[in-house]
């Protein structure tokens, strides 16, 4: 390690050596034969390094200490920081100490211990022990390490059974350091000549599932507070509460068992590097299969659905990354020859190739054949528990975005407090309508346009209906319609060719037509609320749909809710008082027709740097705001928001930015326009209602710069609810702080 040599050449001798020995594990080996590799690597260290290997212990020392310190920038060490968002500038320390041996004897062991159950949170001492070992062994897996105390997973003889003393002073041990820390430790142990020595102690990694059980059940054991509690929980790893299980119905074929090292289902091809996970994780679904992991692979996992091992245990480094990872992870399954060279691997006379799919369940460890059906998994108990607490601290509402009624259905199981955006043009997009909405697009005049919204009219009505009724009791926004037009038109001629003949009109004519809409840069084109003021029949048969759905609604079902009309893309007042004056028109007189008091208001998305800079102009017709971030991002950025992937990972990757900014907001640039118009629009009406929908409304830093800029919600899709609302929480208990 420090001198940078590849482990493989010394492995090779150990293999050898074991070989021809005819044993399994390197301590059946004698101290003749340790003599004899100890010979070997030195002569493979000359060989390679062209210096004698160091016999002076000080020299030894300082190297290993200069190896831990230039480890801070090898390349595991970098992804790590950057997987868990650590700074690169934070420094590390080392270090020295007296050790012990774990392989001196039969009575000599080493283990790891976690003083709660990792994977579900589960109160019980857990960990793994090697008789004659030393640690390294136990996390590299390459003998199966036997349970620490009597456990159903595991038949080995336990540390409980042959060191009971041992196991009680190490029982005594980890029950202390868990109340002193208040905190679930994953600890490391060697007893030397059945001496127990403590070699550390740390906060151990748990899945998200674990996390909200442990700090549920220390809140309740008195061992923390409910704040503290509420702060234990990443609100990212909620997200693994969320995630797919395997189909306990699904037909199956099972290739064979390991261990349920991180729970949770995944489904994938078969790779059989981290490189190669790495570049086909992009653009689609890898399963990363090894022998055992090391933290060089942590790329490859990191992109992966789902890890398979076939050597390891539950403390191995596979197991334990990929649940901090919240990974799906089957690790150890002994059955499995990984044969890299050829690029498969075997269970039996079964050979399975890279490149085949192959489902994993770590909720059970097992391995399936083929791509099995998943399912969502169930809220638990403590989950609700600790969510409800989280609704006890957070200020901000969180709402969805969510365009159908089931989608909403699914946001307000999840928590949702309404609905922060509803794009309509996804409702344009559907099979039945497109037609129509062609049609409409392609008009010559006013009265063939008219004729077409006619037709969408009544479908958009009943979306609408049936949002308000899966959000009864909440507030709704829905947006008029956005995007450039040419986003609906045919793609190919033939398309083309086929409406030309249903719209009576000839090719070329219709031809000539969509060429007339072609733009250089739609996005800054003709969108927005610039269509409504060009077109207003458009606007005017949306607004119409959304009152008649909400009169209805009300007068039908009782449905009560508030909705919002949200005019995008608004630069200039002007745009916003036009269109605001024909909304409210239009409304005004369908309540009086219905003879209901439906409740309605219009505002606007604040997605342009213009708009946030006179916001105190725009806020005299608005009722509300809504920051639209992803193009506030986009045009404070100058950075178009479909291709800035291509070249922003460099960005990132070489610190030419923090983060991506349409990820996390960029509170500088992006971050100053939102708190400028914030006070501007308050300051013309001081009850001002201000929200967000961009992407940004589900990412917790940019949930918790909301929270301080006094937003009144966040708005995000219906799966990213639960971890705004923890994050929304933790805002307010960090402010405290
Ligand atoms: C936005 O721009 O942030 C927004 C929510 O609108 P869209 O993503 O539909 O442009
Ligand atoms: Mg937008």
């Amino acid at each position: 390690v420090v001198k940078g040599l590849d482990s493989e050449y010394m492995e090779h001798e150990l293999e050898k050596m074991r070989e021809e020995r005819g044993v399994e594990f390197d301590n059946q080996l004698s101290a003749a034969d340790m003599k004899k590799l100890v010979e070997k690597y030195k002569a493979i260290y000359r060989d390679k390094l062209g210096e004698d290997f160091p016999t002076d212990p000080m020299e030894q020392l300082w190297a290993g200490i200069d190896a831990v310190f230039l480890s801070w920038n090898v390349k595991r060490a970098v992804e790590y920081r950057r997987i868990h968002k650590l700074p690169d500038n934070m420094g590390t320390a080392v270090n020295v100490q007296t050790m012990v041996f774990g392989n001196m004897g039969e009575d000599c062991a080493t283990g790891v211990a976690f003083t709660r159950d990792p994977a579900n949170g589960e109160k019980r001492f857990f960990g793994e022990f090697l008789v004659n070992a030393q640690g390294e062994d136990v996390v590299a897996g390459i003998r199966t390490p036997q349970p620490v105390n009597k456990s159903s997973e595991n038949e080995l003889p336990s540390m409980e059974e042959i060191m009971p003393s041992i196991y009680k002073e190490l029982e005594a041990i980890y029950l202390k350091l868990e109340d002193h820390y208040k905190e679930m430790q994953d600890i490391e142990f060697t007893i030397e000549n059945n001496k127990l020595w403590m070699l550390q102690t740390r906060t151990g990694k748990r899945t998200g599932q674990a996390a909200v059980k442990i700090a549920v059940d220390m809140e309740k054991e008195g061992m923390i507070d409910r704040e503290t509690a509420i702060l234990r929980v990443e609100p990212e790893q909620l997200d693994q509460f969320l995630h797919p299980q395997v189909d306990p119905k699904a037909p199956k074929s099972k290739i064979c068992s390991g261990l349920a090292a991180s729970p949770g289902a995944a489904c994938g091809k078969i790779v059989f590097t981290a490189d190669e996970a790495e570049q086909a994780g992009a653009s689609e679904k890898v399963i990363l299969v090894r022998l055992e992991t090391s933290p060089d692979d942590i790329h490859g996992m990191n992109v992966a659905q789902g890890i398979l091992t076939a050597r390891g245990g539950m403390t191995s480094h596979a197991a334990v990354v990929a649940r901090g990872m919240g990974k799906c992870c089957v690790a150890g399954c002994s059955a499995l020859k990984v044969d890299y060279e050829n690029q498969q691997f075997s269970v039996g006379n079964q050979v399975f190739k890279k490149g085949e799919y192959i489902t994993l369940n770590g909720t059970k460890g097992e391995v399936y054949k083929g791509q099995v059906p998943m399912i969502e998994v169930g809220f638990t108990d403590e989950y609700y528990e600790f969510m409800n607490w989280v609704d006890e601290y957070k200020r901000l509402k969180v709402r969805t975005n969510a365009d159908t009624p089931k989608d909403s259905q699914v946001a307000r199981e999840f928590g949702a407090q309404g609905i922060g955006l509803c794009r309509t043009e996804h409702m344009f997009f559907e099979k039945d309508r497109i037609a129509a909405v062609r049609k409409m697009i392609l008009a010559d005049d006013l009265e063939s346009r008219r004729q077409a919204l006619e037709i969408l009219k009544p479908m958009q009505k009943n979306d609408f209906k049936g949002i308000f009724k899966a959000m009864d009791g909440f507030p709704v926004n829905i947006r008029l319609l956005d995007p450039p037009l040419h986003e609906f038109l045919p793609q190919t001629d033939d398309e083309l060719r086929e409406l030309a003949s249903e719209m009576g009109v000839d090719f070329k004519t219709l031809q000539d037509k969509n060429d007339t809409l072609h733009e250089f840069n739609p996005m800054l084109g003709h969108r927005g609320c610039r269509l409504g003021v060009t077109y207003p029949e458009i606007y005017d048969m949306q607004a119409a749909a959304i009152m008649e759905a909400l009169c209805e609604v009300q007068k039908e079902d009782n449905v009560k809710v508030v909705a919002e009309i949200m005019i995008p893309l608004v630069a200039v007042d002007k745009e916003l008082s036009f269109l605001r004056k024909r909304v409210v028109d239009i409304a005004e007189q369908i309540k009086k027709d219905y003879g209901v008091d439906a409740e309605y208001c219009v505002g606007t998305m604040i997605e342009l740097p213009r708009a946030a800079l006179t916001a105190d102009q725009i806020a005299c017709h608005a009722d509300f705001f809504s920051f639209g971030t992803n193009d506030l991002t986009q045009t404070a950025f100058g950075l178009s928001r479909d291709d800035a992937g291509r070249f922003l990972p460099e960005y990132v990757g070489k610190k030419v930015l923090p983060e991506d900014p349409f990820v996390s907001i960029d509170i500088d640039g992006v971050g100053q326009l939102m708190e400028i118009a914030v006070s501007k629009g308050r300051s013309v009406k001081s009850d001002l209602k201000v929200g967000i929908c961009g992407e940004h409304g589900g990412e917790p830093i940019s949930v918790k710069f909301c929270h301080r800029i006094n937003l009144n919600y966040v708005s995000c899709s219906p799966y990213r609810v639960p971890i705004a609302r923890l994050a929304a929480a933790h805002a307010v208990l960090e402010e405290k702080k």
